[in-house]
């Protein structure tokens, strides 16, 4: 006879740990994503009843871009949009183009956003969006018609109160500007609170450009301060020299630290006399590689990573610090400027060999916290100076880092651990005192 009563029957649709969507593993960096929300459930006490929220986005869409490209042909690409959390507010995060780029590895950064935000305690949650496309093999004109018909496609997922979109890799201003105009059309009113990191002459913020590499080295600054060190003096290794590794090399050299490698996709370079980062950017923005530049000396790829340095900033890609290259770092600190770079197995072996981890969600939090304020300025009509921007910027990041800080210490956690149960306990409290609809 069936049993019909209602504790037995909730049993039988136990809810499966992960989401059908993802695959049977859970690998990569989703899987990465849900080892991190695993080793926060032992602090949160009983908000950890919620830790399924974050094991799975609240909502995705999928979305077929077709292009007519320059020659008359046709070509179609993927793109996605994940909010992964909106218990604290709207969806945030970034819009990246790149050719590897899966629904699993938005999901992933989204969640990163869901805790970057909480994090530094913005009113935003976390979401994701990403084209699946090498934007070195199209013209300017490609990008924007792809640009264009993406965010129609997203349409009804994205708004300002909604979800607002920002650039990540190989996404710029120009491609909000793109953004902003295509949203704009569509709903029939000029709308520059739908994107972030805008150019300034369309309501972006000063200071937004910059907003993630200067906020690396303000966390650097306050994790060396607690170890009796300073900036100055400091000898660090770069990968990806893009807007954040670029940024982060040219402030760390103007306080006083040693650029003695950088890796980008051109290959790999050191100089233990120290690299000048503004020369280097110049160098490549002539269009030559990185193992031309002068001065230098080229060295493996596999070898960046047994560089001898102090200060590591990982600033490019996920998943590049690997068990098969963590027990190579010499550096005493890595200080994550991308998403998610590090593997978990690499994490437990930096840790093993006393290398202290600055994670992602705190390190590359600046660019979003400049985000935030753009919102904030376009919603009141007001400009700031770019001088305010900054010290707030410094203060926000400052703060959120003593708090994770102190949580890791009070614990006895990885940095890591600690921002995630800052984080998790603030966007599941959100959660609790919500409710359940219907
Ligand atoms: N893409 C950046 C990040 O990963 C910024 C996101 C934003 O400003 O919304 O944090």
């Amino acid at each position: 006879m069936v049993d019909s009563s209602p504790v037995r029957q909730t049993r039988a649709v136990a809810t499966p740990r992960l989401p059908s969507y993802v695959g049977e593993a859970g690998i990569g960096p989703w899987g990465t994503f849900l080892a991190q929300v695993d080793r926060v459930l032992p602090h949160i006490g009983h908000l950890s009843q919620w830790a399924d929220t974050l094991r799975r986005p609240k909502r995705f869409i999928v979305v077929d871009v077709p292009l007519r490209r320059d020659d008359g042909s046709l070509a179609h690409f993927e793109g996605y949009r994940v909010h992964h959390n909106v218990s604290r507010g709207p969806g945030k995060g970034g819009l990246r183009f790149h050719p590897d780029v899966n629904l699993a590895e938005v999901m992933a950064l989204a969640g990163w956003m869901t805790i970057k935000t909480a994090a530094v305690n913005l009113p935003f949650g976390g979401a994701k969006g990403g084209v699946r496309i090498d934007p070195a093999h199209f013209s300017l004109a490609e990008l924007e018609r792809v640009t264009r018909r993406y965010t129609s496609e997203i349409g009804l997922m994205i708004g300002p109160e909604m979800d607002i979109p920002a650039p990540d890799v190989n996404t710029d201003e120009r491609v909000m500007a793109w953004i902003m105009d295509t949203y704009s059309m569509n709903v029939g009113r000029s709308t520059p609170r739908v994107v972030t990191g805008k150019p300034v002459s369309l309501g972006g913020s000063l200071g937004r450009r910059e907003a993630t590499g200067r906020g690396c080295t303000v966390v650097a600054r306050e994790a060396l301060r607690r170890l009796g060190r300073d900036v100055a003096g400091t000898r660090v290794a770069v990968q990806g020299f893009g807007n954040v590794g670029g940024t982060a090399a040219r402030l760390f050299a103007e306080q006083g630290a040693r650029i003695v490698a950088v890796q980008d996709v051109g290959g790999s370079i050191v100089d233990e006399a120290g690299i000048d980062p503004a020369a280097l950017a110049v160098h490549l923005g002539a269009g030559q590689r990185i193992d031309s530049f002068p001065g230098a000396t080229p060295i493996a790829d596999d070898d960046f990573w047994a560089v001898d340095c102090d200060l590591l900033l990982p600033a490019a890609l996920s998943n590049q610090i690997t068990a098969a290259n963590a027990t190579r770092i010499r550096a005493s600190m890595v200080l994550e400027g991308a998403n998610g770079p590090t593997t978990e197995q690499a994490e437990d072996i930096l840790a093993d060999r006393g290398i202290l981890v600055i994670p992602d969600v705190i390190a590359n939090a600046g660019g979003v916290i400049v985000s935030y304020f753009e919102w904030v300025q376009n919603a009141s009509n007001f400009a700031w100076s770019e001088d305010a921007v900054n010290a707030r910027l410094d203060r926000i990041l400052a703060d959120a880092f003593a708090v994770v800080w102190r949580e890791a210490t009070e614990r006895n956690i990885a940095l890591r651990t600690a921002a995630f149960v800052i984080a998790c306990s603030r966007i599941l409290e959100a959660r609790d005192m919500r409710g359940l609809y219907p």
